[in-house]
């Protein structure tokens, strides 16, 4: 199982999640959303190779948190994997937009000086502002579109860029959501829980949840859940390698 959007540092026992994600051997990708809360996020995961920490300053903070990004520089070094970066197009956050240019922008200079990273990205209603700005930073890295609202015609462009995509169970469960993942090619996909900020049962999601996801996508594609997970298990080996 994987789980490519993951905020560990988040639930209110992260300790609990890792012991069952290990028992599970489920490779989670844990986000973080503010460089300063990076040294506690990424030690919690840090003893395990499944479970890489990814730097990030969520889109939603950038209006507060703008000033973090030397703090973020001084940081990326220490990890191949950014995210929660990208821009929030929403109305609540429309009086943060510049700021959340600034930091959009600056992270991925960022990492085009540091040789390119593979990062969980942020689009909601701001899809094309985001592969505008990913097309002028092409060293930047690999980006993975979490969660992603766009249109088709954005979803194609997306795609055309070499873009990758987690998808999750509030996908799954919209026919938006699953007209575009439908069209999302399989040797680019892979699956998220958003946990705990997604809801599932009443509760937050965990990552060994995907397994439900992991299920639509075998009704999605017409093959049995052994070829999704298969090809869900070579498509992570195929990212890992970009780095
Ligand atoms: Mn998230």
């Amino acid at each position: 199982m994987i789980d490519l959007h993951c905020h560990i540092d988040l639930y209110p026992d992260p300790q609990m999640v890792i012991r069952k994600c290990l028992s599970k051997s489920i490779f989670v990708l844990s986000v973080t959303t503010t460089p300063q809360a990076w040294p506690i996020s990424s030690n919690i995961v840090s003893m395990h190779s499944k479970m890489p920490a990814a730097l990030g300053l969520h889109p939603q903070l950038a209006g507060s948190r703008r000033s973090e990004v030397d703090l973020f520089d001084s940081l990326i070094g220490e990890t191949s994997w950014l995210g929660e970066i990208g821009l929030d197009g929403a109305a609540e956050f429309s009086h943060t937009w510049q700021d959340q240019l600034f930091v959009f922008e600056h992270i991925l200079k960022s990492a085009s000086y540091d040789g390119g990273k593979i990062m969980s990205i942020h689009s909601r209603r701001a899809a094309r502002d985001v592969l505008g700005v990913l097309r002028r930073f092409p060293d930047a890295g690999v980006p993975v579109l979490h969660w992603f609202s766009g249109t088709l015609a954005e979803l194609q462009e997306a795609i055309d860029m070499g873009c990758w995509f987690s998808v999750g169970s509030p996908m799954m469960h919209s026919k938006s959501g699953r007209a575009l993942i439908a069209r999302i090619p399989k040797t680019r996909l892979l699956t998220e829980s958003d946990g705990p900020f997604v809801q599932h049962s009443g509760g937050p999601a965990y990552p060994w949840q995907v397994i439900e996801t992991s299920a639509e996508l075998s009704r999605v594609w017409g093959v049995d859940p052994k070829v999704v997970s298969a090809q869900l298990e070579d498509n992570l080996a195929c990212l890992l390698s970009s780095i």
